[in-house]
């Protein structure tokens, strides 16, 4: 069945794009602008082919794109040079060709830039691949060495790369070569683009609750009518939003429709992919930066010929070319990290609405603590909005108060207050579990000498280092900067006098560790859960209860479920409100709703204690109170009076160079021949808050427009017109979510 449906698609492609004799290319390389070659004889090209031509002695990669859609260029036809190859991969379909274009123009972007995130495994276009495979042949080494036993005994069962095994048992390379030449390790010769498993719609079916049916009822619904949809999934934490779509996501299944669902985390993963399995018998296919380039080949193939049935990725995945998309899923959809901040600098979940358009298939953010701008395209109607508006099972909300930091002042050095204590204590009497939310990494903001008052500053950024005793260093959370702590002052050489300003997690962790000197402490960082192993690990031993409290940043404020933890502390609520931040006070609301959304998920109720200095702030009074109408409509009147998203426009440019006086210059030179325009108001230059960044001095400029002002044609004139030295990089950021 499948295969016939998919030789009838071929076919009717073939009749509707009729053979190109001259072929435009978008090129990938953004130096390049679109390039004519003559289609030699007897080669077939279709729209959206990839093709390798040859520029000069060198071969580049192509896309045959529709002439009349990029620039022209003046080649007569006799002196065009003939395509060498088309890859032997399908064309980039017309719908997604279209999202590359819309795209570009929208965030201001080279198509080049955007059609590489599309092509974007290299080794996906070479021809078919084998690689080879090592795994224990039981045969024994002549010599044995304290390092080739710890390898055999790790491999076990393994079966990987040369560098992968070396990874896995903590040995280097070297030591696994010898072990192949001794022949204690045999290779294999395996496919690279070897099936996955396929996942079956109905492999484990759920009861739903009465909410849930009506809710998954509309979503298969949305799935099956094959139109645009973009439907916002507003439902509480714990209400089952991820089982609820999981229905659409097995209608596409039995449709024989891809289906992409995009996380914000690689930590979020692992959960996730258990509960996928759980429902559908089979993993799906996974798709984030840490993949090894054979995974990418064999997943981007696989989507691109349609066998890849359900795609679990980062925001990069959303540019991948799927052969037959049937739904889009954006879990946690109000999450920042969808934005990209370099490169292409593109919100993930404003263009997959914009790809389910293009394909004309639903769209699903699902939330429970939607983006502002969500919200109001639902209220306006623009997108369907759908809610779940309680707990699965019977669990109720957790309780929340507040901690008035300004009263109940923890001692010097402790920055748990005094009734959260007395909370955890109870927590870890009666067998459950606690969470404290900090979102800082590392062991505190900033180091001093008591002595001479020395600061340990980035080198090459405008920011304090911040020290991790875990690793033993002082490192720059911008630039990765790392230097070991070093034992005395570096300016007056005093020794025994530096000291830690302010908390991280582990120095929270420390806290508790010393307050309750029984419990067993997790840290969930970045810095400690970096690979989805470790995510697995911390969400199995946290699930078996093997774990009394867990200090985590962001990491730990989504996605997780676990039913005996009833404490979630927020250290410190006011931490996000600090700063220029435009979106302060809806980041404050969605990290501690979130984190505070982890408390009571199971049979038992949850409290959340949250300290703050300002109690009185909108934010945090809407949080103590739970009313999360009264932040949203506080909040939509801020920003409809000033003229913010989603009612008004923001873009920044970024200006920078290794040189400050040229980049002042060339900031001030865009400032100086800025637009004067009605509908848009242009704030700056300025330096930005992070004046110098991995060695580069920054300037921004904010612009601030009325819905209806055309504001990517006023900032492409604008800057269009203008030359820079070479050391001076100009970025715009349309819609953009940081401001440092
Ligand atoms: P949300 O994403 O809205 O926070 P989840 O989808 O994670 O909620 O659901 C919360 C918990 O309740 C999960 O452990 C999930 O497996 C469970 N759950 C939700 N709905 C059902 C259901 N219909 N049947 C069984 N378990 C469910
Ligand atoms: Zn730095």
């Amino acid at each position: 069945m499948r295969f016939l449906s998919l030789q009838r698609a071929r076919r009717s492609a073939h009749i509707t794009h009729m053979p190109v004799i001259r072929a435009r290319l978008l090129m990938m390389n953004a130096a390049l602008g679109p390039l004519d070659y003559k289609v030699p004889d007897g080669m077939n090209v279709e729209y959206g082919q990839i093709v390798i031509a040859p520029l000069g002695p060198r071969q580049v990669t192509g896309i045959v794109w529709e002439e009349g859609r990029l620039p022209a260029n003046s080649v007569p036809e006799a002196k065009l040079r003939p395509l060498l190859s088309a890859v032997d991969v399908p064309p980039i379909r017309g719908e997604l060709r279209r999202l590359i274009e819309w795209t570009a123009d929208y965030y201001i972007a080279p198509l080049a830039a955007v059609a590489r995130m599309v092509i974007a495994s290299g080794g996906a276009l070479r021809g078919p691949a084998t690689m080879t495979e090592y795994r224990l042949s039981g045969g024994m080494p002549d010599r044995m060495t304290p390092q080739r036993e710890r390898a055999i005994a790790a491999l076990e069962g393994e079966q990987a790369t040369i560098r992968e095994l070396s990874g896995l048992a903590d040995v280097s390379e070297g030591v696994l070569r010898g072990l192949v030449n001794q022949g204690a390790l045999e290779p294999v010769e395996v496919d690279v683009d070897r099936p996955y498993t396929r996942a079956r719609h109905d492999f484990d079916e759920p009861d739903l609750s009465d909410d849930q049916r009506k809710v998954s009822a509309r979503l298969v619904e949305a799935v099956a009518t094959r139109k645009f949809a973009p439907i916002l999934l507003d439902g509480v934490t714990g209400s089952g939003k991820t089982e609820t779509y999981f229905e659409a996501v097995a209608e596409a299944l039995k449709d024989d429709r891809q289906v992409l669902v995009l996380l914000p985390e690689i930590a979020l993963t692992e959960a996730f992919l258990k509960r996928f399995g759980n429902r559908f018998g089979a993993a799906p296919v996974t798709w984030h930066s840490s993949l090894k380039s054979t995974e990418r080949r064999r997943a981007w193939r696989a989507i691109a010929s349609g066998e890849a049935q359900v795609v679990v990725g980062a925001r990069s995945a959303l540019f991948l070319p799927y052969a037959n998309l049937g739904l889009i899923v954006v879990d946690e959809a109000h999450e920042i990290s969808f934005k990209q901040e370099d490169g292409v600098r593109y919100n993930a979940r404003d263009v997959a609405v914009m790809r389910g358009h293009f394909e004309a298939i639903p769209v699903i953010l699902a939330s429970a603590t939607p983006a502002l701008e969500s919200l109001h395209m639902a209220t306006s109607g623009t997108y369907e909005k759908l809610d779940l508006p309680s707990r699965f099972g019977g669990a109720q909300m957790p309780e929340i108060r507040l901690v008035n930091l300004t009263e109940e002042q923890p001692g010097r050095g402790s920055w748990i207050a005094a009734p959260l204590r007395r909370a955890m204590f109870e927590r870890l009497e009666r067998g459950e579990q606690s969470l404290l939310f900090l979102n800082r990494r590392g062991y505190a903001p900033l180091t001093l000498c008591r002595n001479c008052g020395f600061r340990f500053q980035c080198p090459n950024c405008s920011a304090w280092l911040v020290e991790h005793r875990l690793s033993q260093r002082l490192s720059c959370h911008h630039c990765g900067h790392e230097t070991a702590t070093p034992e005395k002052c570096p300016e007056c050489g005093e020794p025994d006098c530096l000291v830690a300003c302010g908390p991280g997690v582990e120095r929270i962790a420390d806290e508790v560790a010393e307050m309750l000197p029984d419990a067993r402490v997790a840290l969930v960082t970045s810095d400690t859960i970096n690979t989805p192993e470790k995510a697995a690990q911390f969400v199995a031993m946290a699930e078996g209860g093997a774990i009394d409290v867990i200090v985590g940043t962001q990491l730990v404020t989504k996605g997780f479920h676990f039913p005996e933890l009833t404490l979630v502390g927020v250290i410190d609520a006011d931490l996000g409100l600090e700063g220029g931040d435009l979106r302060a006070a809806e980041r404050t609301y969605q990290q501690v709703a979130q984190v505070a959304g982890r408390a009571g998920r199971g049979a038992k109720p949850g409290e959340v204690l949250i300290q703050t200095r300002h109690p009185d702030a909108p934010v945090i009074a809407a949080l103590e109170a739970g009313d999360r109408d009264a932040f949203y409509d506080a909040e939509t009147e801020a920003r409809r009076h000033a003229g913010a998203p989603p009612f008004g426009r923001w873009a920044a440019i970024i200006v920078s160079a290794e040189d400050d006086a040229e980049a002042r210059e060339a900031a001030n030179r865009i400032g100086n021949s800025r637009p004067r325009l009605d509908d848009v108001m242009i704030l700056g230059p300025a330096p930005a808050p992070l004046a110098l960044l991995r060695n580069r001095y920054r300037y921004r400029l904010l612009l601030n427009a009325r819905r209806s002002a055309e504001l990517q044609k006023v900032i492409r004139q604008w800057l269009g017109q203008l030359d820079h030295p070479p050391g001076v990089r100009v970025g715009v950021d349309i819609d953009p979510y940081s401001f440092v």
